[in-house]
């Protein structure tokens, strides 16, 4: 089934002068096809100002479409009705861990979510258990967010979102603040949330080298997918993805150096061990 879908796309802020008057419109994103099914692994990635984030305020309905169509769970979400629906099937991580936790106490905050949601009070405690421990965070559950490092609390924010059970969640450059350590913890957990819990994760970045293990990569430049295809795919057309001015991995870039220098090396290689076999290979 499909989890996210969107046809020509488009969204339009408006431009006001210092009176509050409109003057024009900015078109942000222009005529976007998404097509993500249930349980996959989507990366979006795009530079700056791309239109990463106007798409992402879509899928849970905080911007609604200024043209075209965009469905949530099925749920179009331009429809009021439907709008307690699409936020409860998308939840959303942000960029900055600050302005997202709320609570002085860990457990406390991953709770505010299933209670808004009205979960009956036995149930939002064993959510908050579950959703702490699969972030792995459970033995900070009764110490202050205040205290914990960055990747600490966006790991808490993702637990608040966990805890909310829903089918899909959208990381909007969850590790842009925070150090490779934290980076790294982030993702790990993202990657273990969707081993576990199979929810469909849409993750936007700038970093490739977050992306090596999604289902496909959609590409964004100036509110157009640019490229889309699976990693193997986007990551073979280096040229392409320098000319977006996207970070390749350095093992991405090094092999396709060796293969204009006419070394026989397959294209896209994403990972070290992989440029080490193909070297292997060579005599
Ligand atoms: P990204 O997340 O990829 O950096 P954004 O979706 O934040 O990109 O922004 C896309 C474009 O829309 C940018 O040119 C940005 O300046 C513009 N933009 C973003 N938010 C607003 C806003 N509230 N009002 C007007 N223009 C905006
Ligand atoms: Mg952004």
């Amino acid at each position: 089934m499909d989890m996210v879908q969107t046809e020509k796309l488009i969204f339009e802020y408006e431009k006001r002068d210092e009176e509050g008057n409109v003057t024009g419109t900015y078109r942000a994103i222009d005529q976007i096809d998404l097509d993500v099914k249930e349980g996959q692994f989507i990366a979006v990635l795009g530079h700056n100002g791309s239109g990463k984030s106007t798409l992402a305020k879509h899928i849970n309905a905080i911007l609604v479409p200024t043209g075209g169509t965009m469905w949530v769970n099925g749920k179009n979400t331009r429809e009021p009705d439907e709008l307690w629906n699409v936020r409860q099937s998308a939840g959303m991580v942000f960029q900055n861990p600050d302005n997202q936790i709320i609570g002085t106490v860990v457990e406390e905050d991953v709770g505010f979510g299933p209670e808004n949601l009205g979960v009956p009070t036995d149930e939002i405690w064993q959510r908050v258990e579950e959703s702490l421990k699969a972030v792995g965070m459970i033995e900070y559950r009764h110490h202050s967010p205040n205290k914990l490092s960055g990747g600490q609390k966006q790991r808490v924010a993702i637990a608040g979102v966990v805890a909310m059970e829903p089918k899909c969640i959208v990381l909007d450059e969850p590790t842009a603040m925070l150090d490779p350590a934290g980076r790294k913890e982030v993702l790990k957990t993202v990657q273990k949330l969707r081993r576990n819990k199979k929810v469909t994760v849409i993750l936007i970045t700038h970093y490739m080298e977050e992306v090596i293990d999604a289902d496909k990569i959609y590409v964004m430049d100036h509110g157009h997918v640019v490229m889309e295809g699976t990693p193997r795919e986007i990551f073979a057309r280096v040229e392409e993805l320098k000319r977006y001015r996207l970070d390749v991995p350095q093992v991405t870039l090094l092999a396709d150096t060796l293969r204009k220098q006419g070394l026989n090396i397959p294209e896209g290689i994403l990972r070290r061990e992989e440029l080490v076999e193909a070297l292997c290979q060579l005599n």
